[in-house]
């Protein structure tokens, strides 16, 4: 979900990485707190005191987010569902599951780990605030403290609103899951709440825009816009789900595909490849095996005296070797290693060996015609056709 993201640091495993977009969050943040919460809370409060009291709360605010994401990533690797890792974002922060859970309850306890975290650290740091001295040395950091109580326990509260994908609607959507054991139609309700909530948020949004409050009014809406939009997409992959999870790798690749022989020098490739068939990579191989890909990104790099001299072998990219999957893998394990790699497009390979390529496009259009069709069509045959 996230474009280029800058790595921070990792924890027990866990990498913790900035979304370009959080830096508007951060501004957002210490502005809102160094000219807004403090000055009104302490009285006679000079401002280089308040932007220090802002960048320090808005630090732990920050532990706060990664402290609830490290939960729920704690939980997951309990049960085997990998996180690519924890990533601050405008909105907050998420722990990028690679994989939906496998079950109700890992996700159902999953979900649950980030608000109980939250509540945990809402309770120390309203000790802590009420430990420190009223005196004027200890009332600033006093409420700092007593700030990320407050915020712990809304950030919890919040969360736990039943509408996916808050954390809230995860645990609906467990909880109907787990009940009904039928994990579409769980989906879809948790969705719905998510709609409902979003569409609620944004409509609080355009009336506080209203009443003049312009900052906290766009923040609503925008909340809102992205929780339905998460709502929607989480559906749309339910669906694809559905059509997908039944169909092997081999019968949504192009078998025989274009490909590249590993001595073969560059000026060829440019000329009989790139210009003749249009394709953004080419597997390179010898023999049968596969050696990785040649991408046209990385051959208009070249100096036009290199293209001349170096062959296939010498600019081929091995990161094609993580982005394969094995014909008989079915589609949906292939879009989780889509997803992971950020990428849309897979090598099929068995045993090393170059069978196809599998391409997003190839994908969607298969699940346009399922949905043409109907769930139901393709390719169990149900009863009434096995009297027939
Ligand atoms: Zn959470």
């Amino acid at each position: 979900m996230f474009g280029k993201k800058i790595g921070l640091f990792s924890i027990l495993g866990f990498r913790v990485s900035l979304d370009f977009t959080w830096f508007f969050l951060a501004i957002l943040i210490v502005w809102s707190l160094s000219r807004g919460y403090f000055p009104a809370v302490i009285e006679g409060l000079d401002p280089n005191t308040a932007l220090v009291l802002g960048i320090v709360g808005a630090l732990g605010l920050f532990f706060s987010i990664i402290f609830h994401e490290f939960s729920h990533a704690i939980v997951a690797r309990q049960f085997d569902i990998p996180i690519a890792g924890i990533t601050l974002f405008i909105f907050g922060g998420v722990a990028e599951l690679e994989k939906e859970p496998p079950s109700a309850k890992s996700e159902f306890l999953m979900a649950l780990a980030g608000p109980i975290a939250s509540y945990v650290l809402a309770i120390a740091f309203y000790i802590i605030a009420g430990l420190l001295p009223d005196a004027t040395a200890g009332a600033p950091l006093a409420a700092v403290f007593s700030y990320l109580a407050v915020i712990n326990t809304i950030l919890a509260t919040f969360n736990l609103l039943p509408a996916f994908p808050l954390d809230g609607g995860r645990v609906f959507r467990a909880a109907i899951w787990g009940w009904t054991g039928n994990l579409q139609r769980a989906t879809k309700l948790a969705a719905g709440t998510g709609r409902i909530l979003g569409t609620f948020m944004m409509v609080l949004g355009v009336f506080s825009i209203i009443s003049g409050n312009f900052v906290a009014g766009m923040w609503q809406a925008l909340i809102g816009l992205f929780i339905i939009g998460a709502a929607r997409s989480s559906e749309v992959q339910m669906v694809m789900k559905t059509y997908l999870d039944d169909v092997p790798v081999r019968q949504l690749m192009v078998g025989n595909p274009v490909i590249i022989p590993a001595h073969m020098p560059i000026d060829e490739i440019i000329e009989d490849y790139f210009y003749r068939f249009g394709h953004k990579v080419f597997p390179v191989v010898r023999g049968e095996v596969l050696l990785g890909w040649v991408r046209l990104e990385d051959i208009g790099k070249l100096a036009v005296k290199e293209r001349a001299r170096l062959t296939a072998f010498d600019v081929l990219s091995r990161d094609a070797l993580d982005r394969t999957v094995s014909p008989d893998s079915s589609v949906t394990h292939a879009m989780d290693i889509m997803r992971k790699h950020n990428t849309s497009r897979l090598l099929v390979t068995s045993n090393g060996k170059l069978k196809g390529i599998l391409t997003l496009k190839d994908i969607m259009n298969h699940v346009a015609v399922r949905q043409e069709i109907g769930a139901a069509g393709y390719p169990e045959r149900s009863a009434e056709d096995s009297f027939g």
